[in-house]
């Protein structure tokens, strides 16, 4: 915001998490920053210059963007997207209550966009219910796999909790179907000689006839 630039592209509706893009579109780019700061940091009581600000806003193409920063970032001070900070007190204390399906269902689609505490949790256990893997939810909510383990194991509890309050049965639990086991090749012996720290083989004894005896002894 407030950056010299001649970027004209529309907004792109909900805006990515760190996404500045919309700075370049502000009716407040031109600015010099101390001029902008004391535009949008007027004094409580100073209606000339709240006024000022406001209708500069009134214009601006990225207002709603501009007004969604400010909450995402607990911006408090100053104007942002035409509203003084008495007019967005009570947006910023109602913003952890906001559950926005647009924003649950950007975060499924694979966006990273701003969640308050609430969207959070539905994305949660909605991750948990589809059958997530943490190192699929750690990448949606850009944790730690750690983390995301954590928070899958919380939601499990917590939706089995809800079901045993609600007397919904519980799921059969899907049976792994073993795979039949491949034919294994016939183990071999590798040649003895072959074999590592082997003693060397013993040759082979000669078989001797056995003597011959007659009926009552030796045979001469
Ligand atoms: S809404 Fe106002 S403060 Fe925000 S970018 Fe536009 S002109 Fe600047």
């Amino acid at each position: 915001m407030r950056v010299i630039t001649t970027y004209t592209s529309p907004t792109t509706g909900l805006r990515a998490l760190g996404d500045t893009s919309w700075h370049r579109r502000a009716a407040c780019r031109d600015l010099h920053p101390e001029d902008a700061d004391e535009l949008f940091f007027p004094l409580p009581r100073d209606h000339d210059a709240i006024a000022e600000a406001k209708a500069l806003c009134a214009s601006c193409p990225v207002r709603r963007d501009c007004l969604n920063s400010a909450l995402e970032n607990g911006d408090k001070d100053g104007i942002w997207g035409g509203l003084t900070e008495s007019d967005r007190r009570p947006w910023h204390d109602g913003l952890p209550q906001r559950l926005d399906y647009q924003r649950v269902l950007a975060v499924f689609n694979g966006r990273h966009v701003h969640l308050t505490a609430k969207e959070r949790d539905v994305v949660i256990s909605h991750a948990y219910v589809r059958g997530w893997r943490a190192d699929r939810l750690a990448v949606a909510l850009q944790v730690s796999q750690h983390h995301a383990r954590d928070l899958l194991t919380q939601a499990a509890y917590k939706i089995a909790h809800r079901d045993r309050t609600l007397g919904v049965p519980p799921q059969p639990k899907k049976r792994r179907t073993k795979r039949p086991q491949r034919p294994q090749p016939p183990a071999t012996t590798p040649p003895v000689a072959e074999q590592r720290g082997s003693r060397p083989a013993q040759p082979q004894s000669v078989p001797v006839p056995p003597a011959r005896h007659g009926a009552f002894g030796k045979v001469a």
